[in-house]
Protein backbone atom coordinates (compact mmCIF):
# COMPACT_ATOMS: atom_id res chain seq x y z
CA UNK A 1 0.00 0.00 0.00
CA UNK A 2 1.17 3.62 -0.82
CA UNK A 3 2.78 5.41 1.99
CA UNK A 4 1.38 8.50 3.14
CA UNK A 5 3.73 11.02 5.27
CA UNK A 6 1.90 13.21 7.89
CA UNK A 7 3.65 15.33 9.78
CA UNK A 8 2.89 15.56 13.48
CA UNK A 9 1.72 19.01 15.02
CA UNK A 10 2.24 18.68 19.03
CA UNK A 11 3.28 21.03 21.56
CA UNK A 12 5.06 19.65 25.08
CA UNK A 13 4.94 15.82 23.84
CA UNK A 14 1.36 16.33 23.11
CA UNK A 15 0.11 15.18 19.67
CA UNK A 16 -2.62 18.08 18.70
CA UNK A 17 -6.10 16.98 17.76
CA UNK A 18 -5.11 18.18 13.90
CA UNK A 19 -2.80 14.86 13.35
CA UNK A 20 -4.87 12.36 14.03
CA UNK A 21 -7.44 14.03 11.91
CA UNK A 22 -4.66 14.25 9.20
CA UNK A 23 -4.10 10.34 10.39
CA UNK A 24 -7.60 8.73 10.31
CA UNK A 25 -7.58 10.99 6.32
CA UNK A 26 -4.00 9.10 5.66
CA UNK A 27 -5.66 5.94 6.29
CA UNK A 28 -8.44 6.26 3.35
CA UNK A 29 -5.89 7.14 1.11
CA UNK A 30 -2.86 4.41 1.71
CA UNK A 31 -0.47 3.26 4.97
CA UNK A 32 -0.07 6.93 7.26
CA UNK A 33 3.75 7.00 8.63
CA UNK A 34 3.99 10.02 11.35
CA UNK A 35 6.93 12.04 10.77
CA UNK A 36 7.98 14.01 14.14
CA UNK A 37 9.97 16.64 14.04
CA UNK A 38 11.79 18.20 17.35
CA UNK A 39 12.25 17.11 21.01
CA UNK A 40 9.75 16.20 23.12
CA UNK A 41 9.02 12.56 21.37
CA UNK A 42 7.85 10.14 24.43
CA UNK A 43 5.88 7.05 24.84
CA UNK A 44 2.68 8.88 25.03
CA UNK A 45 2.91 10.41 21.47
CA UNK A 46 3.93 7.11 20.29
CA UNK A 47 0.34 5.72 21.49
CA UNK A 48 -1.15 8.07 20.31
CA UNK A 49 0.06 8.13 16.90
CA UNK A 50 -0.73 4.27 16.82
CA UNK A 51 -4.25 4.64 18.29
CA UNK A 52 -4.77 6.38 15.06
CA UNK A 53 -3.35 4.15 12.49
CA UNK A 54 0.26 5.16 11.96
CA UNK A 55 2.05 2.25 10.91
CA UNK A 56 5.55 4.07 10.88
CA UNK A 57 6.81 6.83 13.12
CA UNK A 58 9.67 8.63 11.76
CA UNK A 59 11.31 10.71 14.23
CA UNK A 60 14.06 13.44 13.90
CA UNK A 61 14.13 14.68 17.62
CA UNK A 62 16.95 16.95 17.73
CA UNK A 63 16.88 20.67 19.25
CA UNK A 64 18.13 21.81 16.43
CA UNK A 65 15.06 21.34 14.39
CA UNK A 66 12.86 23.25 17.34
CA UNK A 67 15.92 26.31 17.38
CA UNK A 68 15.36 27.50 13.57
CA UNK A 69 11.73 27.72 12.30
CA UNK A 70 9.87 26.13 10.05
CA UNK A 71 12.78 25.56 7.47
CA UNK A 72 14.07 22.31 9.44
CA UNK A 73 10.87 20.75 9.32
CA UNK A 74 10.81 21.12 5.22
CA UNK A 75 14.08 19.73 4.87
CA UNK A 76 13.35 16.76 7.19
CA UNK A 77 10.05 15.90 4.83
CA UNK A 78 12.09 16.68 1.61
CA UNK A 79 14.77 14.37 2.77
CA UNK A 80 11.90 11.97 3.65
CA UNK A 81 10.13 12.19 0.34
CA UNK A 82 13.25 11.50 -1.07
CA UNK A 83 14.05 8.11 0.42
CA UNK A 84 10.38 6.69 1.26
CA UNK A 85 9.00 8.10 -2.37
CA UNK A 86 5.33 8.82 -0.48
CA UNK A 87 2.14 8.94 -2.55
CA UNK A 88 1.51 12.18 -0.65
CA UNK A 89 2.70 14.23 2.29
CA UNK A 90 -0.23 15.48 5.00
CA UNK A 91 0.34 18.82 6.73
CA UNK A 92 -1.90 20.88 8.68
CA UNK A 93 -3.20 23.78 7.10
CA UNK A 94 -2.03 26.11 10.19
CA UNK A 95 -0.05 29.33 9.18
CA UNK A 96 3.12 27.03 9.96
CA UNK A 97 1.90 24.30 8.37
CA UNK A 98 1.26 26.29 5.00
CA UNK A 99 4.92 27.70 5.07
CA UNK A 100 6.26 23.84 5.46
CA UNK A 101 3.82 22.84 2.68
CA UNK A 102 4.81 25.91 0.25
CA UNK A 103 8.83 25.56 1.34
CA UNK A 104 8.53 21.39 0.84
CA UNK A 105 6.95 21.78 -2.48
CA UNK A 106 10.11 24.19 -3.88
CA UNK A 107 12.35 21.40 -2.72
CA UNK A 108 10.68 18.57 -4.15
CA UNK A 109 10.10 20.10 -7.26
CA UNK A 110 5.99 18.99 -6.23
CA UNK A 111 2.38 20.81 -6.69
CA UNK A 112 1.08 21.72 -3.74
CA UNK A 113 -2.47 22.27 -2.38
CA UNK A 114 -3.31 24.61 0.24
CA UNK A 115 -6.46 24.76 2.76
CA UNK A 116 -8.09 21.49 1.58
CA UNK A 117 -10.99 20.67 3.49
CA UNK A 118 -11.28 17.06 1.77
CA UNK A 119 -9.16 14.38 -0.32
CA UNK A 120 -10.70 11.35 -1.96
CA UNK A 121 -8.71 8.23 -2.86
CA UNK A 122 -7.39 9.04 -6.08
CA UNK A 123 -5.53 12.01 -3.87
CA UNK A 124 -8.22 15.07 -5.77
CA UNK A 125 -8.32 17.54 -3.11
CA UNK A 126 -11.30 19.95 -2.43
CA UNK A 127 -10.22 23.09 -1.45
CA UNK A 128 -11.62 26.65 -1.16
CA UNK A 129 -9.77 29.27 -3.21
CA UNK A 130 -10.42 33.16 -3.56
CA UNK A 131 -11.06 33.49 -0.20
CA UNK A 132 -13.32 30.67 0.48
CA UNK A 133 -15.72 32.47 -2.07
CA UNK A 134 -15.24 28.96 -4.68
CA UNK A 135 -14.56 25.83 -3.75
CA UNK A 136 -12.63 23.64 -6.14
CA UNK A 137 -11.33 20.37 -6.80
CA UNK A 138 -7.54 19.95 -7.40
CA UNK A 139 -5.40 17.38 -8.10
CA UNK A 140 -1.24 17.42 -7.83
CA UNK A 141 0.41 16.70 -11.37
CA UNK A 142 3.78 17.25 -10.72
CA UNK A 143 6.26 15.34 -8.03
CA UNK A 144 4.87 14.08 -4.86
CA UNK A 145 1.42 16.07 -4.09
CA UNK A 146 1.81 18.09 -0.49
CA UNK A 147 -1.26 18.80 0.85
CA UNK A 148 -2.25 21.49 3.37
CA UNK A 149 -5.87 20.61 5.15
CA UNK A 150 -7.87 22.42 7.55
CA UNK A 151 -7.99 21.59 11.00
CA UNK A 152 -11.31 19.83 11.37
CA UNK A 153 -12.20 18.60 7.92
CA UNK A 154 -12.14 15.03 9.09
CA UNK A 155 -13.66 13.16 11.84
CA UNK A 156 -10.80 11.36 14.29
CA UNK A 157 -11.04 7.59 14.28
CA UNK A 158 -8.89 5.44 16.39
CA UNK A 159 -7.38 2.31 14.46
CA UNK A 160 -4.66 0.76 15.46
CA UNK A 161 -1.34 0.81 13.60
CA UNK A 162 1.88 -0.45 14.46
CA UNK A 163 3.79 2.83 15.09
CA UNK A 164 7.20 1.09 14.08
CA UNK A 165 9.78 3.73 15.33
CA UNK A 166 12.62 5.07 12.36
CA UNK A 167 15.13 7.62 14.05
CA UNK A 168 16.44 9.76 11.39
CA UNK A 169 19.01 12.09 11.07
CA UNK A 170 18.11 15.54 9.20
CA UNK A 171 21.14 17.19 7.92
CA UNK A 172 20.31 21.00 7.88
CA UNK A 173 21.49 23.45 5.24
CA UNK A 174 23.12 26.52 5.80
CA UNK A 175 20.13 28.58 4.66
CA UNK A 176 17.86 26.25 7.19
CA UNK A 177 19.69 27.43 10.01
CA UNK A 178 20.05 31.38 8.65
CA UNK A 179 16.67 31.87 11.26
CA UNK A 180 17.10 31.26 14.63
CA UNK A 181 14.51 31.09 17.34
CA UNK A 182 15.44 33.49 20.23
CA UNK A 183 13.02 33.03 22.74
CA UNK A 184 9.81 31.31 23.15
CA UNK A 185 7.01 33.09 24.86
CA UNK A 186 4.03 30.71 26.33
CA UNK A 187 0.64 32.02 26.06
CA UNK A 188 -1.66 31.64 28.73
CA UNK A 189 -3.50 28.78 28.26
CA UNK A 190 -7.05 29.30 28.87
CA UNK A 191 -9.99 26.84 29.38
CA UNK A 192 -11.38 27.19 26.08
CA UNK A 193 -10.28 25.29 22.96
CA UNK A 194 -7.55 26.52 20.43
CA UNK A 195 -9.53 28.39 17.88
CA UNK A 196 -8.87 26.85 14.79
CA UNK A 197 -9.22 23.78 16.37
CA UNK A 198 -12.10 24.16 18.24
CA UNK A 199 -15.49 22.06 17.32
CA UNK A 200 -17.36 24.78 18.12
CA UNK A 201 -16.14 28.44 17.94
CA UNK A 202 -18.43 31.35 18.66
CA UNK A 203 -18.00 34.79 17.38
CA UNK A 204 -18.88 38.12 17.88
CA UNK A 205 -19.06 41.48 15.94
CA UNK A 206 -19.64 45.08 15.63
CA UNK A 207 -23.38 44.24 17.29
CA UNK A 208 -21.99 43.12 20.19
CA UNK A 209 -21.27 46.84 21.34
CA UNK A 210 -18.27 46.71 23.28
CA UNK A 211 -15.54 44.97 24.87
CA UNK A 212 -17.53 44.62 28.55
CA UNK A 213 -20.42 43.10 26.20
CA UNK A 214 -18.63 40.03 24.66
CA UNK A 215 -18.94 38.76 28.03
CA UNK A 216 -22.10 37.57 26.20
CA UNK A 217 -20.32 35.66 23.42
CA UNK A 218 -17.64 33.83 26.27
CA UNK A 219 -20.75 33.09 28.25
CA UNK A 220 -22.33 31.29 24.79
CA UNK A 221 -18.91 29.75 24.45
CA UNK A 222 -18.22 28.43 27.97
CA UNK A 223 -21.84 26.79 28.06
CA UNK A 224 -20.87 24.93 24.81
CA UNK A 225 -16.93 24.10 25.09
CA UNK A 226 -16.52 26.69 22.55
CA UNK A 227 -13.27 28.65 21.17
CA UNK A 228 -14.68 32.19 21.18
CA UNK A 229 -13.78 34.78 17.51
CA UNK A 230 -14.43 37.65 16.58
CA UNK A 231 -14.75 39.84 13.57
CA UNK A 232 -12.49 42.19 12.51
CA UNK A 233 -14.74 45.49 13.54
CA UNK A 234 -14.66 44.13 17.09
CA UNK A 235 -10.89 43.17 16.94
CA UNK A 236 -9.92 46.71 15.29
CA UNK A 237 -12.05 48.09 18.01
CA UNK A 238 -10.19 47.30 20.54
CA UNK A 239 -13.11 44.60 22.10
CA UNK A 240 -11.49 41.47 21.57
CA UNK A 241 -7.43 40.36 21.18
CA UNK A 242 -6.75 40.40 17.38
CA UNK A 243 -5.66 36.90 17.75
CA UNK A 244 -8.77 35.78 17.35
CA UNK A 245 -10.07 37.26 14.65
CA UNK A 246 -11.64 35.23 11.73
CA UNK A 247 -11.33 35.90 8.56
CA UNK A 248 -9.47 36.76 5.34
CA UNK A 249 -6.98 38.65 7.57
CA UNK A 250 -7.52 36.70 10.31
CA UNK A 251 -7.25 33.01 11.34
CA UNK A 252 -9.17 30.35 9.51
CA UNK A 253 -11.74 28.05 11.44
CA UNK A 254 -14.15 25.12 9.71
CA UNK A 255 -15.38 23.28 13.07
CA UNK A 256 -18.43 21.46 13.34
CA UNK A 257 -20.14 24.39 14.60
CA UNK A 258 -20.08 28.35 13.83
CA UNK A 259 -22.05 31.04 15.90
CA UNK A 260 -22.07 34.11 14.30
CA UNK A 261 -23.20 37.16 16.63
CA UNK A 262 -23.85 41.08 15.40
CA UNK A 263 -21.68 39.93 12.36
CA UNK A 264 -22.86 41.05 8.86
CA UNK A 265 -21.31 38.18 7.32
CA UNK A 266 -18.64 40.02 5.09
CA UNK A 267 -16.82 38.23 2.39
CA UNK A 268 -13.75 38.61 4.21
CA UNK A 269 -15.00 37.16 7.08
CA UNK A 270 -16.92 34.79 5.27
CA UNK A 271 -13.33 33.96 3.68
CA UNK A 272 -12.21 32.13 7.53
CA UNK A 273 -15.30 30.63 8.51
CA UNK A 274 -17.59 29.18 5.44
CA UNK A 275 -16.26 25.79 5.21
CA UNK A 276 -17.59 25.30 9.29
CA UNK A 277 -20.52 22.07 8.77
CA UNK A 278 -23.38 24.43 10.32
CA UNK A 279 -23.46 27.85 10.42
CA UNK A 280 -25.88 29.69 13.18
CA UNK A 281 -26.51 33.26 13.28
CA UNK A 282 -28.37 35.59 15.39
CA UNK A 283 -28.29 39.47 14.00
CA UNK A 284 -31.02 42.33 14.38
CA UNK A 285 -31.14 42.69 10.81
CA UNK A 286 -33.01 39.86 8.14
CA UNK A 287 -31.49 41.03 5.33
CA UNK A 288 -27.74 40.62 6.87
CA UNK A 289 -25.62 38.81 4.20
CA UNK A 290 -24.35 36.18 6.62
CA UNK A 291 -28.25 34.86 6.53
CA UNK A 292 -27.70 33.60 2.85
CA UNK A 293 -24.66 31.42 4.30
CA UNK A 294 -26.42 30.58 7.61
CA UNK A 295 -28.04 27.10 8.10
CA UNK A 296 -29.92 28.18 10.97
CA UNK A 297 -30.89 31.86 11.56
CA UNK A 298 -32.28 34.17 14.58
CA UNK A 299 -33.20 37.32 13.63
CA UNK A 300 -33.36 39.30 16.66
CA UNK A 301 -31.10 41.40 19.73
CA UNK A 302 -28.19 39.60 20.15
CA UNK A 303 -28.24 40.92 23.94
CA UNK A 304 -31.81 39.40 24.58
CA UNK A 305 -31.54 36.06 22.42
CA UNK A 306 -28.17 35.07 23.37
CA UNK A 307 -28.59 34.97 27.35
CA UNK A 308 -31.56 33.07 26.46
CA UNK A 309 -30.01 30.85 24.20
CA UNK A 310 -26.70 30.16 26.94
CA UNK A 311 -29.17 29.40 29.65
CA UNK A 312 -31.49 27.01 27.69
CA UNK A 313 -28.03 25.19 26.64
CA UNK A 314 -26.85 25.05 30.49
CA UNK A 315 -30.21 23.15 31.48
CA UNK A 316 -29.19 20.43 28.98
P1 LIG B 1 -20.70 45.03 10.63
O1 LIG B 1 -20.53 44.77 9.20
O2 LIG B 1 -20.85 46.45 11.08
O3 LIG B 1 -21.96 44.19 11.10
C1 LIG B 1 -22.50 44.25 12.38
C2 LIG B 1 -23.77 43.43 12.37
O4 LIG B 1 -24.30 43.36 13.68
C3 LIG B 1 -24.84 43.98 11.46
O5 LIG B 1 -25.28 42.97 10.56
C4 LIG B 1 -25.97 44.38 12.43
O6 LIG B 1 -27.25 44.15 11.89
C5 LIG B 1 -25.69 43.47 13.59
N1 LIG B 1 -26.16 44.01 14.87
C6 LIG B 1 -25.95 45.24 15.39
N2 LIG B 1 -26.48 45.34 16.63
C7 LIG B 1 -27.06 44.13 16.88
C8 LIG B 1 -27.77 43.62 17.98
N3 LIG B 1 -27.99 44.35 19.09
N4 LIG B 1 -28.25 42.36 17.91
C9 LIG B 1 -28.06 41.61 16.80
N5 LIG B 1 -27.38 42.05 15.71
C10 LIG B 1 -26.88 43.28 15.78
N6 LIG B 1 -13.39 41.21 8.58
C11 LIG B 1 -13.32 40.11 9.34
O7 LIG B 1 -14.23 39.79 10.12
N7 LIG B 1 -12.19 39.31 9.29
C12 LIG B 1 -11.16 39.59 8.46
O8 LIG B 1 -10.17 38.84 8.47
C13 LIG B 1 -11.22 40.74 7.63
N8 LIG B 1 -10.22 41.04 6.77
C14 LIG B 1 -10.37 42.12 5.94
C15 LIG B 1 -9.38 42.39 4.96
C16 LIG B 1 -9.52 43.45 4.11
C17 LIG B 1 -8.46 43.68 3.08
C18 LIG B 1 -10.65 44.27 4.21
C19 LIG B 1 -10.83 45.44 3.28
C20 LIG B 1 -11.62 44.05 5.15
C21 LIG B 1 -11.49 42.98 6.04
N9 LIG B 1 -12.47 42.71 7.01
C22 LIG B 1 -12.37 41.56 7.74
C23 LIG B 1 -13.55 43.65 7.31
C24 LIG B 1 -14.87 43.29 6.68
O9 LIG B 1 -14.96 43.85 5.39
C25 LIG B 1 -16.04 43.85 7.53
O10 LIG B 1 -15.87 45.22 7.68
C26 LIG B 1 -16.14 43.20 8.91
O11 LIG B 1 -16.14 41.81 8.80
C27 LIG B 1 -17.44 43.67 9.56
O12 LIG B 1 -17.51 43.15 10.84
P2 LIG B 1 -18.94 42.96 11.54
O13 LIG B 1 -19.74 42.01 10.73
O14 LIG B 1 -18.68 42.63 12.95
O15 LIG B 1 -19.52 44.44 11.50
Amino acid sequence: MAEILVLVDHVDGEVKKVTLELLTLARSLGEPSAVWAGPGYAADAKAKLAEYGAEKVYVADDADIADHVVAPKAELLAQLVGSASPAAVLIAASQEGKEIAGRLAVKTESGVITDAVGVDSDLTAELSIFGGGVNVKSRVKTGTPIIAIRPNSTAPEASQGAAAEERVTVSLSDSAKAARVVERVKQEKGARPELTEAAIVVSGGRGVGSADKFSVIEELADSLGAAVGASRAATDAGWYPHQFQVGQTGKTVSPQLYIAVGISGAIQHRAGMQTAKTIVAINKDSEAPIFELADYGVVGDLHTVTPQLTEEIKKR
